[in-house]
């Protein structure tokens, strides 16, 4: 026995400095070989004192003792050699479950018993569990387990201590339930330790037999729980790390399925990104040309008034150069500080208020060319990201040339409607004079402040008079101007609708206190009327006109002619058609049909206002023989010439007729009897004065005359009429010429 445990510690003495030299921890695991050596080597030496002893002394009656001996250290070297493939086994597998099975299976072997239970301390609340069994199974092994838990094992592990208990159903430390009192009858129980820790106890029962375990029991159960503890510690641990290299790789691969995914999104993020760059570097690229390209003016100022961008064009309107000098500068660099100031504080209005003010009509008063400009302005706040309004983005639109447009449209407008109001007013004139007071007014409302003149052509077409004038026209016109208007005359008024502006229209110092006039022929029907003159007074010879203020008068001058010259023309034609239509052709006198009217009216006239009336017959003598003597042309030339005479002899409120061929009628209004017939004795004594001259000849001739009057020779004029004719029949019968008063 001494050189059993002798051999043992001897190999476990080399395993240590094995340990101590390599630095391995292998004592534990090596402690079954160092048995299984320590204890073969042990045997070896014992076998060599003995034959030492047979060959010094006899020894027979230690034969027996030492066989006895010899069996039990046989039996001890199957058990540490059984130990040992334990060991072995239990660290085939690292899983706890195959572990423990091993463990208990290996107990029951070990110390050749029928049942064995296994608890181990949970970690987290401290209390034992079972976790493996031999020789128990179901209902028994509940029981048998709440029993263990209780008492036996309780107590091992409080302890610390492997304890025997022989004679379980009648051992009071730990009372046995009828339930099992006859199922475990002897008990052996030992720690399971790492260190100082106790970590469970390993218990061997016996079913059939009381007292079936020893200390060797103890010993043996001590060795097996002290290898199981290392085993069941190791294949915890295995199971952790396996459990945390589980979990690690799963929280690896969920990582790595995140990052993956996260990897994936943020490669569809990027393209997207890319994708949208690309998309809003072209939509900036068009922006920006569609900016620079664009007729109208594009700004954006931030919250100061400063401009962040601007476009060409309104480089342009802002008079500079380009775009780019009025970048971080605010209006106050470029406008007077009046203009400047409006425009501020206009948009410090819509970025406080938030409201934008579309299509403004700004006037361009302070850009550096001749003519006024105009500006249809917009301007819109915008806002940030935030929400927030960060400045105004303007547009305006250069409407000048609309502008311009519209003022001339709306001038023509009011042109048309006064040249249509002077077309009615014209229509409306009955007379030639009243025509001249239509263009007057017309002009002066064209022309407010300039002074005109209607010059018209004489009948015997070589002179002009002053038909109207108003403003400061003079009154007496010089022979040069005359003579200088009439030239007008001379022009075809069509040129002057064609700009440059005719030479001949503008006549310098025709007055004498010397203003530029314009000048523009009245023709209608190639019939050249007059000249209509009109010029400002405040203009001097050396004052500038402008040459499109002067054309535009000019070609509004010659349509308000066009429209005058027509208008006149044709008042003119109404007249001439008047008269023909009363007047005889051959002698100018009125015709019968124009007598009889106004005897008709006359003869009203007298029953409301009887006043004297007189009718003087009048037919040429031997006319007949005239004619046939010198022929009918001659005699129409003294008709002619009658018709001359008579219109000459008598009033103005007279009137003379051609009352048949070569008979006339005089009806003289408001002349009695007696003075008809003094009229009618001195129209004869003219008459045969008369001296007609006609193709070297010279002619002269008689008439007879009837006169009759009222209310001497009736109250009908017929009858007053009848009475003349008869005392003309008279006259001839006397002998002709000579004049015969109608018997009362
Ligand atoms: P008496 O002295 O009796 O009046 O004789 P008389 O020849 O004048 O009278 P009569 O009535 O017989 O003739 C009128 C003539 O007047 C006839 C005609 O030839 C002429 N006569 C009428 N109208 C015209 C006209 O328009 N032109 C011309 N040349 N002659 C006319
Ligand atoms: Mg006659
Ligand atoms: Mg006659």
């Amino acid at each position: 026995m001494l050189s059993f445990f002798a051999g043992t510690f001897f190999c476990c003495a080399l395993i240590a400095i094995q340990e101590a030299l390599l630095g391995v921890p292998v004592i534990l695991r090596s402690l079954p070989w160092c048995f299984i050596f320590g204890g073969g080597l042990g045997v070896l030496l014992y076998r060599r004192h003995l034959q030492q002893l047979q060959s010094s002394r006899p020894f027979e009656a230690l034969e027996g003792q030492v066989e006895e001996q010899a069996a039990e250290l046989d039996s001890i070297h199957q058990q540490l050699a059984m130990l040992h493939e334990i060991g072995h086994s239990m660290t085939a597998s690292s899983h706890l479950n195959d572990v423990l099975h091993t463990v208990t299976h290996s107990a029951a072997e070990l110390l050749k018993t029928d049942t064995v239970i296994l608890l181990l301390r949970d970690e987290h609340d401290q209390k034992l569990y079972l976790r493996g069994a031999y020789g128990l199974s179901g209902a028994k092994l509940r029981n048998a387990s709440q029993y263990v838990n209780a008492y036996v094992s309780e107590h091992v592990a409080q302890s610390g201590q492997p304890i025997i208990a022989n004679d379980l159903p009648n051992d009071s430390r730990f009372p046995l339930p009828s339930s099992l009192q006859d199922s475990l009858l002897a008990c052996v129980s030992v720690p399971l330790r790492i260190a100082d820790r106790i970590i469970g106890t390993l218990d061997a029962y016996s079913k059939t037999r009381r007292y079936a375990f020893s200390t060797t029991h103890i010993r043996l159960l001590e060795m097996l729980a002290a290898q199981s503890a290392i085993a069941i510690e190791n294949a915890r641990l295995y199971e952790r790390v396996a459990q945390a290299n589980t979990d690690l790789e799963r929280r690896v691969e969920e990582r790595t399925e995140a990052l993956m995914l996260a990897n994936d999104q943020l490669a569809v993020e990027i393209e997207e990104r890319r994708r949208v760059e690309i998309s809003l570097a072209k939509e900036r690229n068009l922006l920006r040309t569609l900016i620079d390209h664009l007729p109208d003016s594009i700004y954006v100022k931030n919250l100061q008034g400063k401009f962040l961008t601007a476009n060409p064009v309104t480089a342009h309107v802002m008079n500079v150069a380009h775009s780019n000098e009025l970048l971080g500068k605010t209006d106050f660099d470029f406008y007077p500080p009046d203009v400047a100031r409006v425009f501020h504080d206009e948009e410090q209005q819509i970025m406080q208020s938030g409201e934008a003010r579309i299509n403004q009509e700004v006037p361009l008063t302070y850009r550096s060319e001749e003519t006024q400009g105009w500006l249809l302005s917009s301007k819109i706040p915008f806002r940030d990201n935030e929400g927030k309004i960060a400045g105004i983005v303007g547009i305006g639109h250069d409407i000048t040339e609309q502008k311009r447009i519209q003022e001339m449209l709306q001038r023509h407008n009011q042109e048309l409607e006064l040249l249509n109001q002077m077309y009615e007013m014209l229509h409306a004139c009955q007379s030639e004079p009243e025509t001249y007071t239509v263009l007057a007014s017309i002009c002066q409302q064209f022309f407010p402040g300039d002074a005109g003149g209607l010059l018209l052509i004489d009948c015997g077409h070589d002179t002009l008079h002053l038909a109207q004038s108003w403003g400061e026209f003079p009154r007496e016109i010089s022979p040069t101007a005359r003579q200088g208007f009439f030239q007008v005359l001379t022009h075809d008024a069509i040129t002057l609708q064609n700009p440059p502006l005719p030479a001949h229209s503008l006549y310098q110092d025709i007055f004498s206190f010397g203003h530029p006039c314009l000048c523009v022929p009245i023709i209608a029907h190639q019939e050249k009327i007059g000249v209509l003159v009109v010029f400002d007074p405040q203009a001097t010879a050396q004052t500038m006109i402008s040459g499109i203020a002067l054309t535009e008068k000019l070609t509004l001058m010659a349509r308000i002619v066009a429209q005058y010259a027509l208008s006149l023309a044709n008042l003119r034609l109404r007249e001439k058609l008047r008269l023909e239509s009363i007047r005889d052709a051959l002698t100018g006198l009125y015709n019968r049909r124009y007598m009889e009217n106004v005897l008709e009216q006359e003869q009203h006239r007298l029953k409301r206002r009887p006043a004297p009336l007189s009718i003087v017959m009048l037919d040429i003598d031997h006319f007949k023989r005239f004619n046939d003597t010198h022929g009918h042309d001659a005699g129409d030339v003294v008709l002619k010439e009658l018709g001359r005479f008579l219109k000459i002899q008598i009033r103005s409120d007279d009137i003379a007729c051609r009352y048949g061929g070569e008979e006339f009628m005089l009806i003289l209004t408001n002349a009695a009897l007696d003075v008809a017939h003094v009229r009618a004795e001195y129209i004869l004594t003219e008459l045969r004065k008369l001296n007609i001259h006609y193709h070297d000849h010279d002619f002269s001739l008689t008439a007879s005359i009837g006169v009759a009057s009222f209310p001497e020779h009736g109250q009908q004029l017929t009858d007053i009429i009848k009475a003349a004719d008869n005392a003309l029949y008279s006259a001839k019968a006397s002998g002709r010429n000579q004049v015969v008063i109608a018997p009362r």
